[in-house]
């Protein structure tokens, strides 16, 4: 597992692109520009890994486009130590994301596949997550909640009750919703019952699907 001064630099201006699409929040660039994307991908995408694009990695899932990433991390609005939970936990790139901005992650994948490889890999990297669960994140996950954060990673058909419900108040919720595509929308906990809801643009993502497998 490499990472050459060719992938630094490679880096360098992909985070030169995210600032120039409109990602400000600092922690996220350093992060960004910190995590070797293409160890993430299959035998090392050279060409692939710092292009602001999505990829496949396996059992028809992608990893994230960087930018996409970049804006979740960045609407979580997240301070070092804050507790975030994470669905879709994939190639486990966004996981490295938020464990470089100092959060507490736990994250939640229901490909069993996907699953085991990054649960074996984050690690090898020096990333470690307080928890990786093979689960169906549609129901969260109580026993660790509440969260300052809850990001989902996958195109939600609809807002899941119990991420809203797992919530502190004065956190926030960022779930693209939307079956073709979705739409990044940003719900923050006012009190036990209110919530504020913001919309941040039209994305792509893979479909949050119901279960494990
Ligand atoms: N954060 C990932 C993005 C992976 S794509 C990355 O950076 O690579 C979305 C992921 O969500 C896929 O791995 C998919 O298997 C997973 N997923 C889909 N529905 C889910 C559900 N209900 N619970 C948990 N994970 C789910």
């Amino acid at each position: 597992m490499q990472d050459t001064f060719t992938h630094k630099g490679m880096r360098k201006k992909l985070v030169a692109i995210l600032k120039s699409k409109g990602i400000l929040d600092a922690n996220v660039l350093t992060a960004i520009n910190k995590i070797p994307r293409h160890l993430f991908m299959d035998s090392g995408f050279i060409d692939h890994a710092y292009v602001d694009k999505a990829f496949p990695i396996g059992a028809d899932q992608t990893i994230s486009q960087p930018y996409t990433v970049a804006r979740q991390s960045e609407l979580l609005n997240l301070k070092k130590g804050d507790k975030v939970l994470e669905i879709g936990t994939g190639s486990g790139y966004q996981t490295a994301v938020l464990l470089e901005m100092g959060l507490q992650v736990f994250s939640i994948e229901r490909q069993n596949e996907l699953f085991k490889k990054t649960k074996i890999f984050l690690p090898k990297l020096g990333y470690r997550p307080r928890k990786l669960i093979f689960g169906d994140g549609y129901i969260g996950l109580k026993e660790e909640a509440p969260y300052d954060g809850i990001v989902v990673t996958a195109g939600a058909p609809f807002v899941p009750k119990p991420l809203l419900a797992q919530l502190k108040v004065g956190g926030r919720l960022v779930i693209p919703v939307g079956d073709k595509s979705q739409i990044m929308t940003v719900f923050t906990r006012k009190s036990a019952k209110e919530f504020d809801k913001k919309e941040y643009g039209e994305f792509r993502f893979v479909p949050l699907l119901e279960d494990k497998n």
